[in-house]
């Protein structure tokens, strides 16, 4: 497996990576658990100077940051600057909070004085995608790293240049050695690395079949694991929607990060007669957006991420055409080297059609047209993913009735997706298990250590 940094705007090589031997693998977990074992003796607070350095950094940094992310894996450089500010303002929440979030719990009991600590447990595994390459890195870092646990990092063998930026921030802000190592490791090493026994545990966001692969692996070894995985999230529209609400949402919520977000909204639920203006409008507000040099601001659509992410979405769009889909707008080739896939709007998906179950990762949103809200909940939840959600109604209470009753580890209400470091963020069913961010994802790789005295 070769890590290679592949422009998807210019389809040329920018560079290849030397692959981590089993040594540097090594020396990696060597150094990894001696720090580990520093910090058990070290208080939180002791780590938080470095992390706030390096949210300082990134946000001097911002653009040039951003224009790796661009280059690596084709992000509109508007859209590569926020996931910088995004990564500083996570460094800065777990940086001021997290020694709180880590004091010791007393417990109430007539068998003693009690209380449970909150202890590092080891080094982690890391294996993380392509479509926010600091960001999903900064989520698992931040918070483990006042915690005390270390980490090994497998990036997406696309993204080898962000993860080298990364981690350079992280040596200039003072984050010492061992903390958080990158390793150019293949998927054998991987194993090999969830086998070891200074490793505790490992999170992964990608696919289901990453996912399964690497979870089967953990539990081999009885290693707890986290799961990010993919969604095929719903917009559902209420009768009663605020028609400029949606209107202001449902574009971007789609083709931001070019619609390469496990958490985009990708199903979108018309309740009522409103189906056609939406249909129209969606045409419309695709129609408007430019692809161009994700370098330059004036560009308004992104290449995807590989000639192969783009090669995969157009056999699934052609699958649903073939499966009985109706191309409403879109998928015409865009006539360039780069990776665009041409927004594009699907209607008449049935449950039949290849694609009703699928996620697709790329600017393509399905409209489907029901005529109640039991129907649209139903059909929401017809879906073997449950990461994210969006319901849409001026009615406070109906909104909430609608979102308890979605098959889903977020919902937002009268807006699409969100991501900030004080909201839990996370999936059910197929989509994974586990949280990341807020104190629930500082959570996630900790001893609970319970000390009882009589
Ligand atoms: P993958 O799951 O293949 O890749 C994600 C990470 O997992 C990469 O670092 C990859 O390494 C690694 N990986 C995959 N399989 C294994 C394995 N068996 N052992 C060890 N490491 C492994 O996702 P893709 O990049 O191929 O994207 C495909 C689909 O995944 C998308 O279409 C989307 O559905 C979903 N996805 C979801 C994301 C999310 O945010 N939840 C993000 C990105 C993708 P390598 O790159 O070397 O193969």
């Amino acid at each position: 497996m070769a890590y290679q940094t592949i422009n998807p705007y210019t389809n040329k090589l920018v560079r290849t990576y030397p692959n981590a031997s089993d040594a540097d693998l090594e020396a990696a977990l060597t150094a990894g658990y001696a720090r580990y074992q520093q910090f058990r003796n070290e208080a939180p607070a002791t780590r938080s100077a470095a992390l706030h350095q390096v949210a300082t950094l990134m946000r001097q940094e911002k653009h040039e940051l951003a224009k790796v992310l661009t280059i690596d894996m084709g992000k509109l450089i508007g859209e590569a600057e926020a996931e910088v500010a995004l990564c500083a303002d996570i460094a800065d929440y777990f940086a001021d909070h997290g020694a709180d979030m880590l004091a010791d719990t007393p417990l109430t009991t007539n068998a003693g004085a009690a209380y449970y600590a909150k202890q590092a447990v080891g080094v982690l595994v890391m294996v993380e995608p392509w479509n926010f390459p600091y960001y999903q890195l900064m989520r698992v870092f931040a918070p483990n790293f006042m915690v005390g646990n270390t980490m090994i990092l497998k990036h997406s063998s696309i993204t080898p240049g962000s993860a080298e930026a990364f981690v350079d921030v992280l040596k200039r802000a003072g984050v010492p050695d061992g903390s958080f190592t990158n390793l150019f490791i293949n998927y054998d090493q991987v194993g090999k690395a969830i086998a070891d026994p200074r490793v505790a545990g490992v999170a992964l966001t990608g696919s289901e079949r990453g996912g399964a692969s690497v979870a089967q692996e953990a539990g081999a070894h009885l290693k707890k694991s986290t799961l990010e995985l993919g969604g095929n999230d719903a917009f559902i529209i209420l009768p009663d929607a605020d028609w400029d609400v949606v209107k202001q949402a449902a574009p971007q919520a789609r083709l931001m990060n070019a619609g390469q977000i496990c958490t985009a909204s990708k199903r979108f639920i018309v309740v009522g007669d409103r189906y056609d203006d939406f249909v129209d409008f969606m045409t419309q507000a695709f129609a408007k957006v430019q692809p161009g040099d994700p370098l330059d601001p004036a560009t308004t659509l992104a290449p995807l991420s590989s000639a192969k992410a783009k090669a995969k979405l157009q056999e699934q769009v052609d699958s649903a055409v073939a499966g009985g889909a109706h191309v409403a707008y879109g998928n015409t080739p865009i006539d360039s080297e780069g990776a665009f896939f041409q927004p594009t709007v699907l209607t008449d998906i049935d449950h039949d059609n290849p694609t009703f179950n699928q996620e697709l990762f790329g600017p393509v949103a399905s409209i489907y047209h029901v005529d109640t809200e039991e129907e649209a909940i139903a059909l929401a939840n017809d879906s073997s993913y449950g990461l994210g959600s969006s319901v849409f109604s001026q009615d406070a209470e109906r909104a909430d009735r609608v979102a308890r009753q979605l098959e889903a580890g977020m919902t937002f209400i009268n807006r699409a997706w969100l991501s900030l470091p004080e909201l839990p963020f996370g999936g059910v069913k197929n989509s994974g298990y586990g949280r990341e961010l807020y104190q629930l994802g500082l959570n996630a790789f900790v001893n609970e250590h319970l000390v009882l005295a009589q």
